[in-house]
């Protein structure tokens, strides 16, 4: 069994479900602006958040920002030890260092010992982009093995100063090396792994990436947390999250949504339907979720041909006509609607089961 670390109600590691982690985008000391991204997206579903710390200010912001919000909090600390210590007495659930971009022993020190006093965990983070030098010429450039040795190298430091509350991640934008590297580090550790793809890019290639390099760790049984880095609103990290968890089957309350690819048949705007259902299942999964209601299935096709059958079998589903569809529930029809109150009443069946 790996080690486990709690993050304000959030257990990492030791078995514990897989949790969904984001980044806010906006200034840490804008108290009211964090906190209303905070909001929308733990209403995603995100269940840990982590703030960026580039100064004393937004250090202190930590301590406004608790009391407005349940959802645990991590601070993102780079270079100054001084903005850890003060993150962490501001209430800051957990604190995400480099080890080697804080300087001296004393000073990773200083930070073991605020984390120790306020029992909460250390991220300790090696990013592609930061390896140290001596690693880099070692092994002859950026390396799976490196990644591993630099992470293995920052965790003894803290573990040698009595700390074992330790979460792990090593980052790349490198999908294949990213992948490498964790099967190392799987092996050479039992501390909890937090992964990603890191800079993976906008929305439209980054969610190609992080399908690939989070879902193929998982697949192979590794991850305790994860974090999916898009370039834009850090809600759409979220929603992605989510539907890597479930198409890989481990979210439990989730929605499969299933829609045909539509053919000469179909005289509906399948595409607008299915768009405009998939958005608002995102929103409806969370409540589910948090509701401990089991996983369901959408079904959306495009004609009488084979869409009856398909959404017979999904618990919810409709099928087009011309101009109009069949709305099913749990196998049975429950009305035909005009095309323009397919998606209004399908969300209204699925929202109230
Ligand atoms: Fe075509 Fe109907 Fe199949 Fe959709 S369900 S692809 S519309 S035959």
């Amino acid at each position: 069994m790996r080690k486990s670390v709690r993050c304000g109600n959030i257990i990492i590691g030791g078995g514990a479900p897989i949790s969904i982690q984001s980044m806010t985008n906006v200034d840490t000391r804008d108290v009211k602006n964090v906190t209303e991204q905070i909001r929308a997206l733990e209403e995603a579903g995100c269940e840990i958040v982590r703030l960026a710390v580039p100064d004393m200010e937004a250090a202190e912001a930590f301590s406004l920002i608790k009391k407005n919000v349940k959802i645990p909090l991590v601070a993102d600390i780079h270079f100054d030890y001084r903005l850890a210590i003060a993150a962490i007495k501001n209430g800051a659930d957990k604190v995400r260092i480099n080890p080697g971009n804080i300087g001296s022993v004393d000073r990773i020190k200083a930070v073991v010992e605020a984390a120790k006093e306020r029992n909460i965990p250390i991220r300790v983070g090696v990013n592609s982009g930061s390896l140290e030098k001596d690693i880099v010429k070692k092994n002859g450039g950026v390396t799976a093995e490196g990644l591993a040795e630099s992470a293995l190298h920052n965790v003894k430091l803290l573990e040698d100063m009595d700390f074992d509350d330790i979460v792990i991640s090593l980052k790349s934008s490198n999908v294949r090396l990213n992948y490498e590297a964790h099967k190392l580090i799987f092996k050479q550790t039992q501390h909890p792994l937090h992964i990603g793809i890191t800079e993976s890019g906008t929305v439209n290639s980054g969610k190609l990436k992080s399908a690939i390099g989070i879902g193929g760790l998982l697949l192979a049984g590794i991850g305790d947390t994860m974090r999916v880095s898009l370039t834009g609103d850090p809600v759409k990290e979220v929603f992605f999250a989510r539907d890597i968890l479930k198409s890989i089957g481990i979210r439990s309350s989730g929605i499969n949504l299933i829609s045909c690819p539509t053919c000469g048949r179909t005289k509906v705007d399948l595409e607008s339907i299915a768009l405009q259902v998939e958005e608002a299942v995102k929103k409806i999964e969370p409540l589910r979720e948090a509701k401990g209601l089991p996983p369901i299935t959408v079904a959306v096709m495009g004609c009488v041909v084979n869409g009856p059958g398909e959404a017979k079998e999904a618990d919810f589903g409709v099928a087009g006509g011309d101009g109009k569809g069949v709305l099913f529930a749990k196998g049975e029809i429950v009305k035909t609607v005009s095309e323009s109150m397919i998606v209004d009443e399908l969300v209204n069946l699925i929202s109230n089961c």
